[in-house]
């Protein structure tokens, strides 16, 4: 939301400013600019008119002026500079301010310039039409054509003084005749031109840049509404999220409750079994112990099922935080791997390991590791069927890194996304279960801040699965 380039505002001279008021600010630095060319200009001019034409005209006079128009410049631009202090409400009428100053002093130097360099006979005389397209950059229409007209009567002046002898008239020896200023029809036409031409200036550029601020006004329109549009629709996805998070927190409660509720009697049915199929409640025929001994079953399926579903509130509650001390990861495999000697010997499974001599501690919870290998490896078992699973553990420079291969079924590449998701069972599964204890499994590394994911088939094998799995060395718990 406050990425730079979604404001509507300008980084300038390290202030937000508005896309006008920066634009009027690189106006009135572009004029300071333009200016020490022009000086530049005049001189080469006068120097090649001078030398390479022969062009007879009071030289003097031409660069004074030059040195005039360079040392207000030096001024403007230090104004210019001050304006990045300015509260931002003075700053666009102060601009124009400026703006205006500096158009009028441009003007009147061209046309002491004109007088000392030929008046009306200088063919540049209409270059004074340039100040009126300057001025249209920066100030209002009304202003743009009272400058025009100041423009244009100072110049109808200076040709109207030197006309009348009130002002001694500079002849461009040399190019013109020296009684081309005293022309009427001559003069007349000159006034009728640069009027034209200052008007007709002054209303194109005029009607030009209007057009453009009258855009930028509505493309700053728009992305201010395309903003608020985005914050609203952040403010509500938001709002959703936290709605959402209740939501779930409610129902990992509940989850929690339910369970609980139900594990008790479902555990004393299950002792009631028990004793009933240990003969302690009179004899049993073979049909009722086959029976019997279904239901203990399922009821231990079931208690399995609770015990899963207890097992993901306390951990998304941060209950393993508390559970959390230095452990030793090979002490907690080979405990898991004592439990599960039984069941992959009945399924014909070899257990292998590949462990390091040593291995540095890890910040965790000892009995959920457990449950994690237990997970792992007994679904190794499980869905290898017969074969080898193999349970690789290394030591990289930040973290351990746990491997569990097998080379059973493997699973199906469609399935592979959601092979971590509460309930999620893949494809190719006949056997019961409930398939929570991958989502728990990955509960469970996350808490810890490590990271668990499945190739399957195996790279090394290119048959059944590999469960990967990190730990860091040091886990950046909460007040560590
Ligand atoms: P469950 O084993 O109870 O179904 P899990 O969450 O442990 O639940 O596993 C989810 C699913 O992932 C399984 O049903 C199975 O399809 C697949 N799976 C897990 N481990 C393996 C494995 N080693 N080989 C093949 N499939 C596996």
């Amino acid at each position: 939301m406050n990425n730079p380039s979604d404001s509507p505002y300008i980084e300038v001279e390290g202030r937000g400013c508005s896309p006008a008021v920066a634009a009027l600010m690189l106006r009135l630095r572009v004029f300071c600019n333009l200016r020490w060319l022009v000086i530049l200009g005049i001189i080469v001019i006068t120097l090649v008119a001078t030398g390479v034409f022969r062009i007879d005209f009071p030289t003097l006079p031409v660069y004074i002026i030059c040195g005039s128009i360079a040392l207000y410049n030096l001024v403007l631009h230090f104004q210019v500079r001050g304006l990045g202090k300015l509260p931002p409400e003075l700053l666009v009428s102060r601009m124009r301010n400026y703006g205006i100053v500096h158009i009028v002093l441009d003007v009147l130097a061209f046309v002491v310039l004109l007088h000392f360099t030929g008046g009306v006979e200088n063919p540049f005389i209409f270059f004074v039409a340039l100040h009126i397209i300057g001025g249209s950059a920066i100030l209002r229409r009304g202003t743009v054509y009272t400058i025009a007209t100041i423009a244009f009567s100072w110049v109808l002046l200076l040709i109207g003084l030197e006309y009348a002898g009130i002002l001694p008239h500079v002849n461009l020896g040399g190019f013109v005749s020296p009684t081309l200023y005293k022309e009427g029809s001559y003069l007349l036409a000159v006034a009728a031109a640069l009027g034209s031409i200052l008007y007709a200036t002054a209303y194109m550029a005029t009607a030009v840049t209007s057009e453009l601020r009258k855009r930028q006004r509505e493309v700053v329109k728009l992305r201010e509404h395309l903003l608020q549009e985005k914050t609203g629709e952040l403010e509500q996805a938001s709002q959703q999220l936290v709605n959402l998070e209740e939501e779930r927190s409610r129902f990992l409660r509940f989850l929690g409750m339910t369970a609980h509720d139900l594990k008790a009697p479902l555990a004393a049915i299950q002792s009631y079994f028990k004793v009933m199929l240990g003969g302690y409640s009179g004899e049993l025929n073979e049909k009722q112990t086959n029976m019997l001994d279904r239901s203990s079953q399922r009821i231990t399926e079931l208690l399995s099922l609770i015990s899963d579903l207890l097992d993901i509130p306390r951990i998304e509650t941060g209950q393993i935080l508390e559970e959390m001390k230095e452990v030793s990861f090979l002490e907690v495999l080979e405990h898991a791997l004592e439990d599960l000697r039984d069941l992959a010997s009945q399924q014909e499974v070899e257990i292998k390991t590949e462990l390091p001599s040593a291995l540095s501690p890890v910040h965790a919870s000892a009995a959920r590791l457990q449950q994690v290998m237990t997970n792992l490896v007994s679904n190794a078992v499980n869905y290898a069927a017969s074969g080898t699973v193999t349970v690789r553990v290394a030591e990289e420079d930040n973290h351990i890194q746990v491997e569990v291969m097998d080379n059973g079924i493997g699973i199906p590449p469609e399935d592979l996304p959601r092979i971590f998701d509460d309930f999620f069972r893949a494809s190719n599964v006949e056997t019961k279960g409930t398939g929570l204890g991958l989502s728990i499994t990955r509960r469970i590394i996350q808490a810890h801040g490590g990271s668990i994911w499945v190739e399957s088939p195996c790279p090394e094998t290119s048959v059944g699965s590999k469960f990967i799995f990190t730990l860091p060395k040091k886990h950046e718990a909460e007040g560590e």
